[in-house]
């Protein structure tokens, strides 16, 4: 029996502020500096008013799940093993959306709506992931 790996984030000269703060357990995302838009994924321009400054800024970690899918038959067989799993889009407080897996809940329970707050899973030493786990009332 052979093991493949799970093919990971490729982390790129503007993301990797990203993934230092994720090793952090910190979820950041960069916020333009002309017109306040919070930009993720990480890009060289802002897409609302292509200004290049930006800053990086903490978020919250809190939001809701915006949506998500329960897959059954993954096209990798890196996953095969974890199905079935979920992958979600979560809306943060603060509005970016982001895909991640719901942990600590199960699949049969996800709902749209439900609150949820950022967890990290440190997979090596540069990709940390977040994941999300529903909020404790
Ligand atoms: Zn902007």
């Amino acid at each position: 029996m052979f093991t493949i790996d799970k093919p990971l984030p490729a982390v790129t000269e503007d993301g990797a502020p990203y993934w230092e703060a994720t090793r952090r357990h910190q979820l950041c995302v960069q916020r333009c500096e002309r017109c306040g838009h919070l930009r993720f994924p990480p890009a060289v321009l802002c897409p609302k008013c292509l200004a290049t400054e930006h800053r990086w800024v903490a978020l919250s970690g809190r939001g809701r799940i915006f949506s998500f899918i329960v897959v059954h038959r993954p096209q990798h067989p890196a996953f095969f093993a974890d199905a079935p799993y979920n992958v979600a889009i979560v809306e943060l407080d603060e509005g970016p959306r982001l895909h991640a897996n719901v942990v600590g809940c199960a699949n049969a329970d996800l709902r749209i709506g439900l609150p949820v707050e950022v967890v990290f899973e440190k997979i090596d030493d540069e990709i940390t992931l977040p994941k999300f786990r529903p909020c404790a009332a």
